[in-house]
């Protein structure tokens, strides 16, 4: 049987620094890595250049060395990547369209088609067929097919089969913004492809943005990764967490040890993990193999090559 060696990666947005939450994902990823004898990559998702925050992306880099999760190669940035976006872009040829509608009016057409409330904002197709005289282009948008719908079958290995019907619950997606940065759904996908990513491993927020990768992963002929979402870290109030939400960074100059405390063991904890150390090397001996039995007892084999 061909096997094809695992390759994972954590790739988080420098909006702030590592928490409890991001840590959680980034765990996941690496010991899902590790037991599958894998590399992990980490890509550093920088394209919204109006949410990064300056130095959160070193400031994450050495709150995951300090845990003891050392990544393989180069780090990468999405920033220096551009190139590959707009060869994508290129690719899609006819299926993508400029469009000259602001949120605003979006909204209005759902309200108008009672569908409000959707926070997706399904686009109602208004520049499908070309911009009406007048109108400036602001994002580009991605066709999705109208006749018949398309809906979207996959497996994730924690939340099992999931299917969506990106025409009706999605609408034409946006790849180039209307400020005109890249949109995460196509440079994800770009360099989950670029980077040969044979799994995705991540938090629970991104199950109901994989339809629209993988239908993007279709159109440009990449291979189509297996995915496990990690269910999310909320706070009391049920929100995901994040800086905005009350998330405690971790405190990087700390010593090591005390990460142990205050970060390793319960991000092992809320990933169902038994894991005892006194040290961080320790915990990582204990870990991989912990995360193995996990699967195990989730009925998955992992592979070896
Ligand atoms: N950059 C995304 C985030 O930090 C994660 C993207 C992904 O893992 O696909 O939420």
């Amino acid at each position: 049987m061909k096997y094809t060696p695992y390759i994972g990666r954590f790739a988080p947005s420098p909006t702030g620094p590592l928490h409890l939450g991001s840590l959680v994902a980034a765990m996941a990823s690496y010991l899902d890595a590790k037991v599958h004898q894998g590399q992990w990559l980490v890509r550093v998702e920088d394209v919204d250049r109006d949410r990064n925050v300056a130095g959160a992306d070193q400031h994450i880099l050495a709150s995951l060395q300090r845990c003891g999760m050392q990544w393989d190669g180069e780090v990468t940035w999405q920033t220096q990547r551009e190139d590959l976006y707009e060869a994508a872009l290129r690719q899609l040829g006819d299926n993508i369209y400029p469009c000259g509608c602001s949120r605003k009016e979006i909204a209005d057409s759902q309200l108008r088609l009672g569908v409000a409330g959707n926070p997706n904002l399904v686009y109602p197709g208004t520049c499908r067929t070309g911009l009406a005289p007048g109108r400036t282009a602001r994002a580009l948008r991605l066709r999705t097919p109208q006749e018949p719908p398309c809906v979207i079958h996959f497996h994730d290995r924690f939340a099992g089969d999931i299917s969506q019907d990106i025409t009706d619950e999605v609408g034409d997606f946006v790849l180039r913004r209307a400020d005109g940065f890249w949109a995460y759904q196509l440079a994800v996908v770009v360099d989950d492809g670029a980077q040969g990513i044979t799994d995705i491993v991540r938090g629970a927020d991104l199950l109901d943005s994989t339809p629209r990768q993988i239908f993007l992963q279709r159109l440009l002929g990449l291979p189509p990764p297996r995915y496990l979402h990690v269910p999310l870290v909320v706070n009391a109030d049920g929100e995901k967490l994040s800086k905005q939400t009350g998330a405690q960074a971790f405190d990087t100059g700390a010593p090591a040890e005390s990460l142990l405390g205050s970060a390793l063991l319960p991000a092992a904890r809320f990933l169902g993990l038994e894991v005892k150390a006194d040290s961080v090397g320790a915990f990582w001996r204990a870990a991989v193999p912990a995360w193995d039995a996990l699967l195990r007892a989730h009925g998955e084999a992992p592979h070896r090559p």
